[in-house]
């Protein structure tokens, strides 16, 4: 079991700023997911944690011992490749053995090891059989298998099932999670998918072009977020986001967007000029009463909910309404905003200020 923690983590390949100062701290038995769009430096974080990539400045500090210039074979944790090779001319049980059996361990351990691991993955009826000819599941089960029996102290995985089909993937997902709540291992898992990140993950560290923009609980994550960034990359749909001029105090429990003033959670930080005010499609009610207005342009039916496009004066804003309630392009409403859950954003800075 380990606690990791990240601290003022740069990486340089060149001229190029790959990750900038990040910090962050993954505690022990942790899901924990890295999470951004492509190229934002999660797997050059992953690959420091590792070892298989050495940082520019910063420290990895794991179980409170500096580590970062350590080589990989000293840091006692697991890399799970996103290919998952395994080796053709073994059959699994070979394959699970092989990292005891080249740590020469005796053949009686490593056999009871295996039978170990193969029961925790429901995998002891193919432990004869080729990985040659197994289906992509039972090859995902045998490559993890290979990682856990090394018992080591923190996993890490790279996008584990970025080649998977959706159903598959979803299926190999729940396997993961409640294989990890088994072991209680230390997981440190990269991905670009939100929806897995929000369903899998303990944390979330949310990245973009080498920034840590946000880390902590999805749920503070999707309620709370702390940049636009995120409030644009977390959600589908994403979070409206309303743009207007105003001024705004620290204790601001209103804020009043071209005359319309809204009840918001107190304000943390004042600001003056671009603000943009933050509601996500499910806190947003059609009430015809309500002085803020918007025309309908569109309806999306997704079965129990609907999604309805609005046009708005601040731009577009997406409502998640009941499908019961008709609603018919071209007329106009009034928009109603769940005032215990709207942000605002100062734009210039694109930090949330609640
Ligand atoms: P992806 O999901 O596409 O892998 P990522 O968030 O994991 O994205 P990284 O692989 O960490 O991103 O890459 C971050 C940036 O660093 C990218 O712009 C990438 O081109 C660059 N980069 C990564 N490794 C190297 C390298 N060895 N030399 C030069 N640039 C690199």
């Amino acid at each position: 079991m380990a606690r990791i923690e990240i601290k003022n983590l740069r990486k340089d390949f060149g001229d190029f700023n790959a990750v900038k100062s990040s910090s962050f701290v993954i505690e022990d038995g942790e899901f924990f997911m890295l999470l951004g769009p492509s190229g934002c430096g999660k797997t050059t974080t992953l690959r420091m944690i590792a070892g298989l990539e050495l940082p520019s400045s910063g420290e990895i500090l794991i179980d409170g011992e500096e580590v970062g210039q350590r080589p990989a074979s000293q840091r006692d944790i697991a890399f799970v490749f996103q290919m998952f090779a395994l080796y053709p001319h073994l059959n699994v049980r070979r394959n699970i053995a092989y990292p005891l059996v080249s740590q020469g361990l005796p053949k009686a351990q490593v056999a009871a090891k295996v039978a170990e691991v193969a029961r925790i993955l429901g995998i002891e009826d193919i432990l004869n059989r080729p990985v040659g000819g197994l289906s992509g599941g039972d090859r995902q089960r045998v490559a993890l298998g290979r990682a856990i029996v090394r018992e080591p102290k923190a996993f890490l995985m790279d996008e584990p099932l970025g080649a998977l089909d959706a159903e598959f993937r979803e299926r190999m997902a729940e396997e993961l999670r409640a294989l990890h709540d088994r072991m209680g291992a230390t997981t440190v898992y990269v991905t670009h998918d939100q929806l897995e990140a929000m369903q899998m993950g303990d944390k979330i560290v949310v990245m973009n072009h080498g920034v840590v923009e946000q880390f902590g609980v999805p749920q503070d994550i999707y309620d709370w977020p702390a940049t636009l960034f995120v409030a644009d990359f977390i959600g589908s749909p994403a979070m409206n986001v309303l743009r207007f001029d105003g001024v705004v105090q620290p204790g601001d429990t209103q804020v009043t967007m071209d005359g319309i003033a809204f009840d918001m959670p107190r304000l943390r930080a004042g600001a003056k000029g671009a603000l943009a005010l933050g509601v996500r499609p499910e806190h947003v009610a059609l009430d015809d009463g309500a002085p803020y207005r918007g025309t309908v342009q569109a309806v999306e039916y997704l079965g129990t909910t609907q999604i309805v496009t609005l046009d708005t004066p601040h731009g577009e804003v997406k409502a998640r309404v009941p499908s019961d309630r008709a609603v018919t392009p071209g007329t106009t409403t009034g928009l109603g905003f769940n005032s215990r859950t709207l942000s605002l954003f100062d734009t210039d800075s694109g930090r949330a200020l609640l």
